[in-house]
């Protein structure tokens, strides 16, 4: 694959600004697999590479090569999930443009979030340019696990945790939803896991048991938790260890 193609494929601009790039001086590739591995200065546009496990240098910056882009994000509280957002900052301005900017088959560039959480949610939040890994995620018919620890505003007990158990019904289904997994930790605090992901979910179940919710946050998808080293804001690419923990 020539370099260009590659920087192309990575969301490094059209075709035309990667070559720009590359005559310009500003790339360099190396290796990723091979230790202490040399960056190589490329002047060449036309020059030959083996995409995978080549670790482009490009202004300055290092990107490892990824066919399909698959990144985790700490969605940090008063973000909108929205490219086009009405009040809040979006979630893909805390993404670097190359992430945001990488062409797909679809009319829509870059990475979509996996789902969606409401603009005062914080934690984990996965984003892809791979369809069927985002369906296969966020479709209630896959019944992927996620859990939601929640903060009340009034006291929580064993019967709204029963309620939430055995199933409530919200105003836009008669079919009565409910929690997987629902369990007290503290006085005002509910670990929950949901297996649907309906529009707003947590807090029409909590207000249809008569709580209402004041802080909401996302720990864990499928297999995997959210990593205590990601601060709010920060996004890491997913390893291979992670994808199977999520499939
Ligand atoms: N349920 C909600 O009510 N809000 C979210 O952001 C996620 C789940």
């Amino acid at each position: 694959m020539q370099l260009q193609d590659i920087l192309y494929s990575q969301g490094f601009g059209t075709r035309r600004v990667c070559a720009g790039l590359i005559q310009q001086g500003w790339v360099s590739v190396c290796d990723a697999s091979s230790p202490n591995a040399d960056y190589v200065l490329c002047s060449e546009a036309t020059a030959d590479f083996e995409p995978e496990g080549l670790l482009l240098r490009v202004q300055g910056v290092n990107w490892p090569f990824h066919a399909k882009a698959y990144v985790l994000l700490h969605k940090p509280a008063g973000t909108e999930c929205s490219q086009k957002p009405s009040t809040y900052p979006s979630i893909y301005t805390l993404l670097p443009p190359p992430l945001r900017q990488r062409p797909t088959k679809s009319a829509v560039q870059g990475v979509q979030a996996v789902g969606r959480l409401d603009q005062d949610t914080t934690g984990m939040l996965l984003l892809s340019d791979d369809g069927q890994f985002i369906h296969r995620l966020s479709s209630p018919k896959k019944h992927v696990p996620k859990v939601y620890q929640v903060t009340t505003k009034h006291p929580v007990d064993e019967a709204q945790v029963s309620k939430l158990l055995a199933g409530v019904v919200l105003d836009d289904d008669p079919k009565p939803v409910r929690a997987a997994h629902c369990t007290m930790v503290d006085t005002h605090r509910l670990d929950m896991t949901l297996t649907e992901g309906k529009y707003h979910q947590v807090k029409r179940m909590i207000a249809a048991v008569g709580n209402r919710v004041e802080g909401l946050h996302r720990s864990r998808i499928g297999g995997m938790d959210l990593p205590a080293d990601l601060a709010p804001g920060q996004w890491r690419w997913l390893s291979a260890s992670d994808l199977e923990l999520l499939n």
